[in-house]
């Protein structure tokens, strides 16, 4: 069993874009991170994605408008970060308050600037093959794990838990794609599945997302097997200082022994959403005509 280490891919795409930005003339990659509230576990991850952007020489414009903004005043700060020229890329940090309809938020953000590929000219880019766009950053993140990791999906049976607009669909429409890496032979499963387990055991490829702790176990994948776990799922445990540890959505120490690779939860998918958004950045500074 081969670990995928999502932590060292993540470093040498971090370090290549490091190069390029350092090598660029003139404004430097500008990416605005917008976090409405102070949900935990968004303050960590916005954190984080500064961090890495200042580690690349991108600059980060962090904005924290209130829980209880309305919509109207987040569409009037997305409004005004689409048309300044100094911005490229824009993340809205989901979760986002109740009050807020999310989507509506990702489609408002100009599809230039979306380097989330949560808008709907981006995942529309994505089922029809055009490069030009922006691809999401987890699915994105997943295909350059399974590519820099010598999995080439062609002939194989990708297996997909999980429909969400996030990672379950988008992942499966690039594993689709008819180009050299993809090609996959691609079923999505979710909540509305009858026998889930008779689908995952005819994978050659499983990418688990659907946010259950440990869900899937050793019964349920076939030897050989590479597995792709996308699931952060917090479980209590009084032993950490935190009071839990993380897993993902596969029973690790089961279904490990019997893959032949793995990515591990943390240091799998994790690491490689964030280095992907530095990516999408770094294009849409290069796309911008106004840099
Ligand atoms: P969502 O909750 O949006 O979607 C979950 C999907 O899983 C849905 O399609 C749902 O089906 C399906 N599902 C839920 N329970 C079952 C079940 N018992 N059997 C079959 N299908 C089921 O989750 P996300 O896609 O946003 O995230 C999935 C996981 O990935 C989460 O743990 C999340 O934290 C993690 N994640 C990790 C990221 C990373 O960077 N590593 C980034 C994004 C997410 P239905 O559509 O029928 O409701």
């Amino acid at each position: 069993m081969e670990l995928i280490d999502g932590n060292q891919i993540a470093a040498a795409i971090i370090a290549e874009l490091k190069t390029e930005v350092a090598g660029l003339t003139g404004r430097k990659p500008c990416i605005a991170l917008v976090r409405v509230g102070d949900d935990p576990a968004s303050v960590s991850y916005v954190k984080k994605k500064e961090k890495t952007a200042a580690e690349i020489g991108i600059e980060g414009r962090i904005h924290l408008p209130p829980v209880d903004i309305t919509q109207e005043d987040l569409f009037a700060l997305i409004d005004r970060l689409n048309a300044d020229p100094g911005v490229d890329g824009i993340l809205v940090q989901s979760p986002l308050p109740k009050h807020i309809d999310e989507l509506a938020v990702f489609r408002r953000v100009a599809p230039e600037k979306d380097v989330d590929g949560f808008n709907t000219l981006n995942l529309g880019k994505v089922a029809q093959e055009d490069d030009t766009g922006f691809v999401a950053c987890t699915p994105a993140g997943i295909m350059e794990l399974l590519a820099r990791s010598g999995t080439d999906l062609k002939g194989k049976h990708v297996v997909v838990l999980g429909r969400s607009l996030i990672v379950g669909k988008p992942v499966a429409l690039l594993a689709l794609q008819k180009k050299a890496g993809a090609n996959g032979t691609v079923t999505i499963c979710h909540s509305g599945t009858t026998n889930l387990p008779s689908f995952t055991r005819q994978a050659d490829v499983l990418i688990a997302a659907i946010g259950r702790a440990e869900f899937v176990t050793a019964d349920m994948v076939k030897p050989g097997a590479v597995v792709i776990d996308v699931g952060i799922n917090r479980l209590p445990d009084p032993a950490k200082k935190s009071g839990y540890r993380l897993v993902g959505d596969v029973h690790f120490a089961s279904v490990a022994p019997l893959c032949s690779k793995i990515t591990p939860v943390p240091g799998g998918v994790g690491p490689m959403t964030v280095a992907m958004l530095m990516q999408n950045t770094v294009k849409a500074h290069r796309l911008n005509p106004r840099r």
